[in-house]
């Protein structure tokens, strides 16, 4: 565990400590004993000591050299543009089997792929320590990070931490189905939250828990920015809103945040379509790191004065998901639950993953790390100005605009139409639910893939058809859609594909 420490240092702010919520942890978390052999790792590795105690593989017999791998090199102002890609400097870093004293920068291969470290490696643990106050600053002082493989098993440790067979959780009425179904198998219900396009609606949360009958759920799961399926992005005030009515029941927040640095800048219509990327605007500014950070949206944990968040980070998104590299920020009791659990679970993420990622990090620095995800934010921006162009282009133009609706994405990869069913045809004769599938396969025989919305609902009871909607009601379908997975004439071709569906089915 690597706490942050400095706070009340040298003059610094000195923060007060996160409220003692240990009452909020699950029967299992409660139950946990340090394993009696981690107990003795720090002899095991003490090279004052002789020891014939620790199950530690001889490095020598590791039959790994060293690994290398190429990366760009920052500022990265031309990686990403298909013309200059091939002309882009690159870094080469590589990692040994034994530390070099003249490359401190890396987790030598003998410690890297050795048992050891429930919380991951101590140097990158630190990095990711440093980052997360630069880009959070968690206002408690008892913060720390743990390594994970990703939010996957970060929220399936986070629900074996907080939650017991029966317990419920809030989500999002619309959420990532793989973290419900998570939920589900542990035997934890999910409570749906209503949300509009932006995302929670703190009245109605708050509403929600006033009339509540039994026990109070264990935590609210939320993906804030750039949310899965919908794509919203829930302001700074919603987000405060949100806090205060969860903190004032004394309920935890587990925020899912792996799209938290795909944030954009403005839409501008039709400037992008079909072209490459806005050339560079922040290369040569001194204050490009200063003027990004202070862009990005105020994160739960920012505003976490109880230290009753865990934030789930992940290096998916803006690296690749095979690093299988995530981490928890979360207060050190927490944490210390959290190292109990990847004790007899996952023990750490692989060790080349996290030698390799460290290195490069290591290689960039935090500021060159700061310019990748810049760069990232244009490219993002980018596609989603086009796809937003070609939103527009394709349904507005075609006389759609009465039938589908959407919002522009301020963050993350997806995109969400909603559709009024009852401009449908069928509808009277069709369900809801059964024109959404009617529309999925269309769209699928016409060779364009879009997600149905019911997919995702966090309700995970049977839609119940019988309820009939009063006249005045609104009674929408959804789908989801991605700019982030194809090049930019394919997504172009999607979006124009799942119009002549639309079309279709909805004008004949
Ligand atoms: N959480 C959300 C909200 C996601 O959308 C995804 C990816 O699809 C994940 C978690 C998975 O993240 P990871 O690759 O870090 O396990």
């Amino acid at each position: 565990m690597t706490t942050n420490g400095t706070n009340g240092v040298n003059g610094k702010t000195v923060l007060p400590k996160a409220k003692d919520l240990w009452s909020h942890l699950s029967t299992e978390a409660l139950s946990r004993r340090p394993s009696p052999l981690k107990t003795a790792f720090k002899y095991a590795i003490d090279p004052r000591i002789v020891s014939l105690g620790g199950g530690l593989p001889l490095p020598a017999y590791f039959p790994f050299e060293e690994i290398t791998a190429t990366a760009p090199e920052p500022p990265f102002t031309t990686y990403n543009d298909p013309e200059t890609a091939k002309d882009a400097p690159m870094v080469t870093v590589s990692v040994g089997r034994y530390n070099h004293s003249d490359d401190p920068g890396m987790i030598p291969l003998a410690t890297a792929m050795q048992y050891g470290q429930s919380d991951g490696c101590k140097p990158l643990l630190a990095w990711i320590t440093e980052h997360t106050n630069t880009v959070h600053h968690p206002p408690y002082s008892n913060w720390a990070c743990l390594m994970t493989v990703g939010n996957t098993q970060g929220l399936d440790a986070a629900l074996r931490l907080l939650t017991t067979r029966g317990d419920t959780i809030l989500a999002e009425e619309y959420t990532f189905s793989s973290a419900m179904e998570t939920a589900n198998a542990q035997g934890v219900k999910p409570v749906p939250v209503k949300v509009d396009l932006e995302g929670i609606l703190p009245a109605e949360l708050e509403e929600q828990l006033e009339g509540w009958v039994g026990p109070l759920p264990k935590f609210l799961y939320t993906i804030p920015t750039g949310q899965n399926p919908t794509g919203g992005t829930l302001s700074s005030e919603r987000r405060k809103a949100v806090y205060d009515v969860l903190s004032k029941y004394d309920i935890l927040i587990v925020e899912d945040e792996p799209y938290y640095f795909l944030q954009m800048d403005e839409y501008v219509p039709g400037v992008s379509a079909n072209k490459l990327p806005p050339p560079p605007t922040l290369e040569q500014d001194p204050e490009k790191h200063t003027k990004f950070l202070s862009k990005l949206i105020t994160s739960y944990l920012s505003l976490d004065v109880d230290g009753r968040v865990l934030r789930l980070d992940s290096f998916s998104k803006v690296m690749a998901p095979g690093t299988r590299l995530g981490w928890i920020v979360a207060q050190e009791p927490f944490i210390e639950r959290l190292t109990r659990q990847n004790e007899v679970s996952i023990q750490t993420p692989a060790g080349f993953s996290q030698a390799i990622v460290y290195s490069l990090l290591s290689k960039w620095g935090q500021g060159g790390y700061l310019d990748w995800l810049v760069e990232l934010r244009k490219e993002y921006t980018h596609r989603r100005n086009v796809c937003l162009d070609g939103l527009h282009e394709f349904f507005t133009e075609k006389g759609l605009s009465e039938i589908v609706t959407w919002l522009t994405p301020t963050a993350g990869m997806f995109f969400w139409l909603q559709f009024n069913a009852r401009k449908h045809p069928l509808y009277g004769k069709l369900t809801p639910l059964q024109l959404e599938t009617r529309i999925y396969e269309a769209a699928i025989e016409h060779g364009v893939l879009f997600i149905p919305g019911s997919w995702f609902r966090a309700d995970q009871e049977p839609v119940d058809e019988s309820i009939v909607p009063a006249d005045d009601e609104p009674v929408n379908i959804f789908f989801r859609g991605t700019f982030a997975t194809v090049p930019q004439p394919k997504l172009v071709e999607g979006l124009r594909l799942f119009s002549e569906v639309i079309a279709k089915e909805f004008l004949g």
